[in-house]
């Protein structure tokens, strides 16, 4: 078996040369289901790994604006529909420069699983460009959303693929996007998710994603005998996941000691709290993409240029930015300070050789596939909102989210003990993704 998972990752290299984020999903992803795959010979008969792991479609499309000096700019546009077998294709849109195809079939790819694990009905799928928001003015960012709308609105709808946030695209992004949605259309209906609250949008929908982490993480926790209350928190990054962590983390009693950017990190030994969260919310919207002012204006904190949060001692690590943010050095710099738990808030941020160290050393890991499902779940929720011409509560939300990241964390620690291998919710989050997902294309023929 373990042969065969190594000729579908063979057949991964060779149709998706030079996109080694996707790939890693994919190696990582399918080693976890080999006792799966093991158990059901009917999965390799039916070709199910080979359909999985292509995109059942993906689209490249030309994105022309006009820039604020009446230059032309071009970006390029994606959405890879990755797979419906459980529902509409769902994930987020993500504006970065280093936007490729291979970013957005890694997260596409992710989804698939993340998607699943939440229990509703919703498959994967991801988009993005390779626009740089960052120093753009709003009228410029108008304009893009509304070009890349423009060709985005024949591949999307409410019961066919619905997009969201991701990196770069937050609710300024999605207004203007739904916007030109609508004018292009003329139909008012739940395309987006992540809208603002006054037309559609969901109650804790923006800080969704970060309580969900830190419910998972006091899960995993829980499972292993300790409590969050009391915790010292590394956390990366300082958007909007991160924030929802801080705040959340706040609220339960933990101490977060770090935030970072891409210029390096703050360690606050007094704890990011208080107006620090706020603080948070103003150093996103300023633009620039840096966290350094904060030690400015919170005296007792240090700025350290360049550096990754991953130096400092912790109880828990949380990681909140992006992609392999934590890679071997960092993983052996962690299992140094004596690390426990890692609970992953960015898609992916760990490659797998770190993950493999930081297993091997004994440490719990909340795999980001689990751990920020919550974002889309609540999503998900928006879909139901808007297609029953409804409102939901605050607190309907919150509590519908609390369950649902309990029921991750149970089922992903159940597959894992299922199939012998103890409590590995690194692989019992893939195993218990891939399971519905099967059975659902199983049921469906070959398509
Ligand atoms: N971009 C988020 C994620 O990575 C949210 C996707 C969504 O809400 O559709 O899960």
């Amino acid at each position: 078996m373990a042969n065969l998972v190594q000729q579908y990752i063979e057949i991964a290299k060779k149709r998706n040369p030079g996109e080694p984020e996707f790939l890693q999903t994919v190696e990582e992803v399918l080693t976890s289901i080999e006792p799966v795959l093991e158990a059901h010979p009917e999965y390799v008969e039916s070709g199910l790994v080979e359909r999985l792991i292509e995109p059942e479609r993906g689209i490249s499309f030309r994105v022309p604006w006009v820039d604020d000096n009446g230059k032309v700019q071009v970006n390029r546009g994606y959405r890879y529909e990755f797979n419906s077998a459980i529902g509409p294709y769902k994930g987020g849109l993500r504006f970065a420069p280093n936007v490729y195809p291979g970013i957005i079939k890694f997260l596409g790819f992710e989804q698939i699983f993340k998607n699943s694990l939440t229990g509703l009905p919703i498959g994967g799928g991801k988009g993005g460009a390779d626009f740089d928001p960052n120093g753009k003015s709003d009228a410029e960012i108008m304009r893009f959303c509304q070009s890349f709308m423009t060709e985005l609105y024949r591949h999307i709808g409410p019961h066919t693929d619905v997009p969201a946030g991701d990196l770069g695209v937050g609710a300024r992004e999605i207004g203007y996007l739904f916007g030109q949605y609508k004018r292009l259309t003329n139909r008012y209906e739940g395309v987006l998710t992540g809208k603002g609250l006054a037309y559609g949008g969901l109650a804790g929908r923006t800080e969704a994603t970060g309580y969900g982490i830190v419910f998972f993480a006091r899960e995993m926790l829980k499972h292993c005998g300790e409590e969050l209350k009391g915790k010292t928190v590394a956390v990366s990054g300082f958007g909007n996941v991160a924030w929802g962590t801080v705040q959340k983390l706040n609220q339960l009693g933990a101490k977060v000691i770090t935030i970072s950017g891409p210029d390096g990190y703050i360690y606050d030994p007094n704890g990011v709290s208080g107006e620090k969260e706020a603080y948070m919310l103003e150093l996103r919207s300023s633009g620039k993409n840096i966290c350094a002012p904060y030690a400015d204006k919170f005296p007792g904190s240090e700025f350290h240029a360049g550096k990754k949060p991953w130096e400092v001692k912790a109880d828990l690590y949380i990681p909140c930015a992006t992609q392999n943010e934590i890679r071997i050095e960092d993983a052996k710099a962690m299992v140094a300070n004596g690390c426990k738990y890692l609970c992953e808030g960015a898609n992916m941020p760990t490659t797998n050789d770190a993950i493999e160290y930081l297993k091997e050393n004994g440490v719990v890991i909340g795999p980001s596939k689990a751990a920020n499902a919550g974002g889309v779940a609540c999503s998900c929720i928006e879909m139901g909102q808007n297609a029953g011409h409804t409102v939901f509560s605050p607190e309907q939300v919150y509590e519908q989210l609390e369950t649902i990241m309990v029921n991750i964390h149970k089922h992903s620690a159940e597959a894992s003990e299922k199939y012998g291998l103890g409590y590995d919710l690194v692989a019992g989050a893939n195993i218990a993704g891939f399971e519905k997902v099967a059975e659902a294309m199983m049921a469906q023929g070959i398509v």
